[in-house]
């Protein structure tokens, strides 16, 4: 297998927990749970340990300034900024919003973080708007850096690739890893990581936003390529990637009652922090499919934190505390 140039930024291994009182809450299956809320890069996350593998290749290439795009409450944008910080680039970050919204969760620390916000237009405009912000740094000689939406590429997928080598390591048998999937780097690496790493779990990822379909079929293409990137000629098809779409609610960053009992049961059951947008709404999931008996109880069902908290504290959210 190749190595890929790394720049170590992350806390890791990141630990492995027990969820007892959540578990007995739910008459359900034994329950973990894999702290990548606590990688340690300004309130963590899973995008820090995509950004070890796409800042390094930066890096290689002589860039200045890490140019990436996303939502307001974009958790991928601000462990970018932070990624930057601390490697002294600069980061432009696109952001997807209302440029009149006063700063608050992610947005928040954006700003502190040191990075430069441009707003793009609209919606439908965003991926124009990225390329033009990266264009204009281009031109302006600041040696820009592209990251992907939620830094999803086969570059930053490897992080997940090497996070399941991580989990084998830690020696825990897991029959289910349930997390959100969304632009699917995330799921993909975890894919490619089983299959190189003999990982014998299934890899179920709770779609934040996608149809079934879609998700699918850009991790197995994601999958193929990370595993190529890091040498190895294997390929993954659709029908072999686990996706659940049944959760999706209202879309993305619309927090629903499912979402909302999620994160209230976490935090007190657990005393953890899920968050509003992803890893709430993957609890959500998890908690409807133990509830319907999907999964059996002699099985252990390990819940992958993938952060994502500062979200919990923009003035979006605040209805969190609501039944
Ligand atoms: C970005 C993100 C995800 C989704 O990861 P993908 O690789 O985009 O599928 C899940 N949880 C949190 C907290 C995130 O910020």
């Amino acid at each position: 297998m190749k190595s890929l140039p790394r720049i170590e930024i992350a806390h890791l291994p990141t630990p492995i927990e027990e969820m007892p009182r959540l578990s007995a809450h739910l008459g359900g299956p034994r329950l973990l749970i894999k702290r990548d809320d606590q990688t340690g890069l300004a309130f963590g996350g899973n995008k820090t340990r995509k950004l070890e593998y796409l800042v390094a290749e930066a890096l290689a290439q002589g860039a200045r300034t890490l140019v990436t795009a996303g939502a307001v409450q974009s958790n991928h944008c601000r462990q970018t900024a932070a990624a930057a910080a601390r490697l002294g680039l600069d980061c432009i970050l696109v952001l997807v919003g209302n440029p009149q919204e006063s700063p608050s969760g992610n947005y928040l620390l954006d700003l502190l973080l040191g990075a430069e916000v441009v707003w793009a237009r609209s919606w439908e405009t965003r991926h124009d708007d990225l390329q033009a912000a990266f264009e204009a740094a281009r031109e302006q000689g600041r040696k820009p850096y592209f990251i992907p939406y939620g830094g999803s590429n086969a570059t930053g997928a490897a992080g997940y690739a090497f996070a399941m080598q991580e989990l084998v390591s830690q020696g825990v048998e897991a029959d289910w890893v349930v997390f959100p999937s969304s632009s699917g780097g995330t799921q993909a690496g975890m894919v490619a990581g089983a299959r190189l790493f003999g990982f014998e779990g299934r890899i179920l990822g709770i779609s934040v936003d996608e149809p079934e379909s879609v998700l699918k079929e850009r991790v197995a293409r994601l999958a193929t390529e990370t595993a190529r990137l890091l040498g190895e000629d294997v390929s993954f098809s659709a029908d072999e990637i686990f996706v659940d779409a049944g959760y999706t609610g209202e879309g993305y960053g619309v927090m629903n009652a499912r979402d909302r009992e999620a994160v209230q049961l976490f935090a007190r059951y657990e005393g953890l922090l899920v968050d509003p947008v992803y890893t709430g709404r993957a609890a959500g999931g998890m908690i409807d499919l133990i509830r319907k008996g999907f999964f059996s109880s002699h099985e252990t069902v390990l819940f992958w934190h993938t952060g994502g908290t500062p979200a919990l504290l923009a003035s979006k959210y605040r209805h969190v505390l609501e039944d």
